[in-house]
């Protein structure tokens, strides 16, 4: 069985039909063709796209998340590009994170090739696959510049949005909390001061690696005081949050872009305050205007 009971797949004009003389049209496909269904959740970084992702994966029928990051598929720097742990993934599996050599480069066209069949298997699990990440070019080739694409999957695109000052804000909070917990020495292991300053291959290209650059290579030489190495760090840390900030924008217009003139029907889901709230009233806000809405808009696109 392809998948997820009948209602999975949206019902498609037959390919070929003929209307004979005092005929009505003729259906000369028995069957009446499906797609099959893809959801895919897109917004800036820091929004909670994987968040969304594995609660969607939990209320809906069986599903399973493919990243659509790019910096996230590479092995290492976990705590840098912010991939989702185990305990946060709540034993859904995940696609595509965590398993490219980090000094190869992974292109859209291999996203477009390593997604496609990740669909497919999933699908053949008899699962429902949800595309989440922030890459919006890998999105773009796969659903638009993949002639079989759209020919074979309907999609349901979500769109976690949160306004940019607010947002701001946040991944600032997060550069601070992802030095806490070691990005500085997650960094270090792979800093080779023996070699040209090389960010434009793999995972170095990730925001937090080449930011890092002037601070990790007067630490191997031995060259500053502690002063002046603190002053490093502190400014290769504004430099992350100035960059993160203005990845988010970048990511945001991309996403109007692909609604405007690509025609992308976004559902569009506020969460700016859920980020506004503390605590406990985080997680209610986000059930209440991000989570729920979503599902319902999920559970309909199947039954469509
Ligand atoms: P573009 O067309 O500009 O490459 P895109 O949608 O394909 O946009 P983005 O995901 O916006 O790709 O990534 C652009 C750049 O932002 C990456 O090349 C990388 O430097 C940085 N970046 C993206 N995701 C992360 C991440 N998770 N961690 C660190 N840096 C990231």
């Amino acid at each position: 069985m392809r998948i997820l009971m009948s209602a999975c797949k949206q019902v498609v004009q037959p390919m070929v039909s003929f209307q004979g003389p005092g005929l009505t049209n003729i259906n000369m496909d028995p069957f009446l063709r499906r797609k099959d269904k893809v959801v895919i959740v897109m917004g800036a970084t820091g929004t909670g796209k994987s968040r969304l992702a594995i609660d969607l994966a939990r209320h809906n029928p069986p599903a399973e998340i493919i990243n659509s990051d790019k910096m996230q598929v590479y092995k290492g720097l976990d705590i840098v590009t912010n991939k989702v742990t185990e305990d946060e993934c709540k034993g859904i599996p995940h696609h595509l994170i965590g398993k490219v050599d980090p000094d190869s480069d992974f292109t859209a066209n291999d996203f477009k090739h390593h997604a496609s069949l990740a669909i497919e298997s999933i699908l053949e699990r008899d699962r429902l696959p949800i595309i989440a990440g922030g890459s919006n070019s890998y999105i773009e080739a796969l659903v638009d510049e993949h002639s079989e694409f759209r020919m074979k999957y309907e999609c349901c695109f979500l769109w976690v949005d949160v306004a940019i000052p607010v947002l701001h804000s946040f991944v600032s909070k997060r550069v601070d909390r992802m030095v806490k917990v070691g990005l500085v020495d997650e960094v270090r292991k792979m800093f080779d001061s023996t070699t040209e300053a090389e960010y434009t291959n793999g995972i170095r290209q990730a925001i937090g690696v080449p930011e890092m650059h002037e601070y990790l290579h007067c630490e191997a030489s031995g060259s500053n005081d502690d002063e002046t190495q603190e002053r490093l760090l502190q400014a290769a840390i504004s430099k992350i949050k100035e960059n993160t900030c203005i990845l988010a924008y970048r990511q945001l217009q991309k996403i109007r872009r692909l609604q405007a003139r690509r025609g992308w029907n976004m559902h569009r889901l506020d969460a700016t305050e859920a980020f506004l709230k503390h605590h406990a009233e985080t997680n209610q806000a986000w059930e209440k205007l991000v989570a729920r809405p979503a599902t319902r808009i999920v559970r309909q696109f199947l039954l469509d």
